[in-house]
Parts: C-alpha cells; structure tokens; sequence
C-alpha cells in the first residue's frame, strides 16, 4: 500500500521530507542531545582565531583543497542589466555602514543560534531568540506564524514623508526575505543555517535603514522558515500563504569554494521517500521457513537500486538508509524501514526516475513476500532563480566586492526554498566560505567554518549585495516590472 502525504501532514510526517546539501533525514528528538553535546564540542574552535587549517581556495565543486584549481575556475560574468540607473552610490554605502555597525551584534547572534543547534521544527531557541532580535529592531512580529511552532514573521513598512510620496507613483511593494535556522542531526550547524538566520536579519535591517534614511516606501517582510533539511517547512507556510503578498523573495546559503565567488545554482528536485516492508519473524535456526524476512527485503531493494544507479544519468542522486527495529541474528526481522531521497536535474525528471525507484522497492517486497508501505513526502522543486534578479545581483556584487558569479550548474543541491522559486519571483545565491579539506557542508568540519570571523564577512558582503537589490526591488518600479516579466515567461515556457 503506498500513500500520499499531503501538504498539511508536513509536520506530522516531518522526517518523511528532507533536503539541502546531501542527505540526512531528520531523526528527531533521538539525536536531540547528540547534537547539543556536538555543539559543546565544536564550541571552543568556533569561538577561536580563524584556526589554521582554514583556506581559500578550493575546487568550486570537487571540494579538494588544491590550489591549482583556482586559475582553472570558470566563471560567467554576467552582462549588466543596461536599461536601469542602478542604485545610487548613497544608498549603497547607508547598506554598508548598516551592516558594519550592526556586525558585532549580527555576529552575536549567529554564534548563539550555533551554539544551540536544533533540528527541523525544533528551532524553539532560535525562534525566540530572532522574534526578539527582530522586535527590538523596530519589526512587527508573528511568532508561531500559520500554525507552525517554530515559524515566525516580522514585517516593517515605511511610509515616506509627503514630499517624497508626491515624488512617485504612490504604488509600494514589498521584499520578502528568508532566515533558516534548522541544524543536522548530531553534527550541529553543518550546513551554517545559523549564518543563513543572520543573512536574513541583515539583509531586512539593511534595507530598512536605507528605506528610512532615503525616505522611500516599501515593506520588508522577513519570514522564519523552519526545516530546511528535513521537514520542508518553506512548502508549509508557501502552502498557507506566507509568500502571497511579496513582490519577490531572496535569501542566501554559504558553502564551500573558492573565495568571493557566488553561485546561481539551478541544483536539483529532491523526492523524499519512506518505505516500510513487515514481514514474519521466526526462529532463524528452528524454523526460518516460516518467516518472511523484512531484512532481505531492505537488502534486495537495496541491492536494485545500487544496480539502478549505474544506469541513470551522473546528474542524479538516489541515496538512502536502512534503519531496523529491535534486531537480533537469531530472529528473522519482521520490520525494515528505507530512507531515500531521490535527486534529479527538474521536477519533470524526478517524476519519471521516482517511478525507476519504486520498482525496486515493489521488487524486494515481492521476492519476500513481506508487505510493503510508501510514505512519499512533498517534493522539493528545483532552484529558478530569477534571471533579472540573478543579473541585477551579480552586477551589484561584483561592483560592491568584486565578487563573482557562477551560474553554471554543476552542484547537487536541494531546498524548500526551489518551490518558492516556482511560486514567485526569487534569488537563492550561493557563496563560499573558506572551509578546511573535504569539509564542505554536513561535515562536522564545515560547522566549525560557518562559526568563523570569515565565514561572518562572507555572508555579510551577500548581505549588502542582498539588501541592495532587495532596495532595488521596493524603488524600482520598471524594474520589478521587468522582474515579473521574466517570471511570467518562465511559468508561460518561453524562458529559461
Ligand atoms: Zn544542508
Ligand atoms: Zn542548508
């Protein structure tokens, strides 16, 4: 028997879904404490001098520490979007000047949101703690928002003086941000969702000091998005109507590479997928002819889907785990559960390579006879960034810090946030932080990275550049007209 899990059963069927940078499901409140004692470990390095065994430098997505490979790096550097003014140099330098003022603290808060990692729909501390951060900065704050625990909102709108409204057409419009806050199971912050909730903070505050200070309208709507890894919680609030009201919506994620680099990555949908087989236990040396061994069939799917894996295309993933229940060699098991998370380019070829999937684990339950359960959670969409934010971002980067853009799309990644691409206008922006070898995310040494000084200076020239287009979108209006333009095209089949 195979099921659908709807949308409002997200949470309750939270560890069916997943995400991210590869691929943990979320175990829940059983490595709770591992992950706490996780963070006690790591938190003395995080709090140290930038630790020698950090470099710059490394493959953009071979994640080798070599130094060789930064002359072979390719990137594209965008044309710049001819047809506007740009932002003036005044407003440009009130976001930076924002953001270094507020950069001791913004670091405080990122170093506390990963000294108390918590994993999907757990991020009670991080909850409490942005709200706060957010309402003592002038924000108008939702916590729990849309029946999500964990989920919040905080919104500031400008209303400019009389002068200033005559100014313009009286139309205002309103940027959407997004803060993650969810750690991995017992490796605490491994994939810096604690700079992602201070990226969020930034950028929302950045824009607000340049709204007040030149005196334009706008409304910055900044949401706390619980269970990025696992858990799907953007799908929820998009689901319920969180993103309804913005114009556009930006966040950001660090990763490893080399140094000033950010990348438009397309990534990849992502199916999870839960699969139960039952069977019969028996004695295993008495009378094994009695059992229908769910063991063997979690192997035998196993087994399939590692055959599988040779004949699908090198830009898809399919990767899983076996979990038992009271186990023991001398009873054949009569229960095995599979967690498998199955990655393709688009959401198109997701579907057909789910289906490939699915014979597999339909095969083993046959060759056992052992019955079979499918939980199949929401999918997470590919990333489509939007094209004239994507340009307006890398011209903005790239004129404020030389940084530059790759959009090739040579990284296997997955978010929540790919669906919020499908339903509005949206940038989701890469950007590398110096991490030791082999330590790219979900490693425990890439969450002593995102801990960094460095890491911290990273996120926040995203930030400005964030902050900056995010400005450019509530002032801007023939270009959130050519913003939503390209989006139309995009759902019409006519770009990208
Ligand atoms: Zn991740
Ligand atoms: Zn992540």
């Amino acid at each position: 028997m195979s099921q659908q899990v709807s949308p409002k059963n997200v949470v309750d069927n939270a560890d069916v879904q997943a995400g991210c940078w590869t691929t943990l499901f979320g175990l829940r409140k059983r490595y709770a404490s591992r992950t706490a004692k996780a963070a006690q470990l790591t938190r003395q390095e995080g709090d140290a001098e930038l630790p020698s065994y950090v470099h710059y430098g490394h493959g953009w997505y071979d994640f080798n520490y070599d130094k060789s490979t930064i002359g072979s790096f390719q990137t594209e550097i965008l044309p710049e979007y001819s047809e506007d003014q740009g932002i003036s140099p005044e407003v440009l330098q009130t976001i930076q000047a924002e953001l270094k003022d507020l950069s001791a603290e913004l670091r405080e808060l990122s170093l506390d949101i990963w000294h108390h990692p918590e994993i999907m729909y757990e991020e009670k501390y991080a909850h409490d703690r942005l709200t706060k951060f957010m309402t003592s900065h002038g924000f108008k704050v939702t916590p729990h928002y849309l029946g999500l625990e964990t989920a919040w909102r905080a919104e500031f709108t400008h209303r400019p003086s009389e002068k200033h409204r005559n100014a313009n057409t009286g139309e205002t419009r309103v940027i959407g941000v997004n803060s993650e806050m969810d750690a991995l199971p017992g490796i605490g912050h491994a994939c810096g969702h604690n700079l992602i909730a201070m990226s969020g903070v930034a950028v929302s505050l950045a824009i607000k000091a340049a709204l007040q200070k030149h005196d334009m309208p706008g409304t910055i709507l900044l949401l706390g998005t619980p269970a990025e890894e696992a858990g799907g919680g953007k799908i929820t609030l998009l689901e319920r109507g969180a993103y309804k009201e913005m114009d556009a919506c930006i966040m950001s994620h660090p990763t490893a590479g080399p140094d000033n680099i950010s990348g438009l990555w397309q990534g990849a949908a992502l199916q999870p997928i839960e699969v139960e087989f039952y069977g019969h236990g028996a004695h295993a040396g008495y009378a094994p002819w009695e059992a229908q061994n769910a063991l063997d069939a979690a192997f035998v799917a196993y087994a399939s889907i590692s055959a599988l894996r040779q004949q699908i295309k090198p830009d898809c993933r399919v990767h899983g785990i076996i979990v038992g229940r009271e186990w023991v060699p001398n009873i054949i098991p009569d229960y095995a559960k599979l967690r498998y998370m199955i990655r393709a380019p688009t959401y198109q070829e997701l579907d057909a390579l789910r289906e490939r999937v699915r014979a597999c684990f339909d095969a083993a339950a046959l060759a056992t006879a052992c019955k079979i359960e499918v939980a199949v959670g929401a999918p997470y969409y590919e990333v489509r960034n939007n094209q004239v934010l994507g340009r307006e971002y890398a011209r903005l980067v790239s004129d404020m810090y030389g940084m530059r853009t790759d959009r090739s799309n040579g990284a296997i990644y997955s978010t929540d946030f790919g669906n919020v691409t499908y339903a509005l206008p949206a940038l989701h922006p890469a950007y590398a932080i110096p991490t030791e070898p082999n330590g790219a995310n979900h490693t425990p040494q890439f969450t002593k990275s995102v801990a960094t000084q460095e890491a911290h200076e990273a996120t926040l020239k995203v930030a400005a550049g964030l902050a900056a287009l995010g400005f450019k979108v509530l002032q801007d209006a023939d270009f959130t007209a050519k913003v939503k333009k390209s989006f139309d095209e995009w759902k019409a089949g006519k770009g990208v």
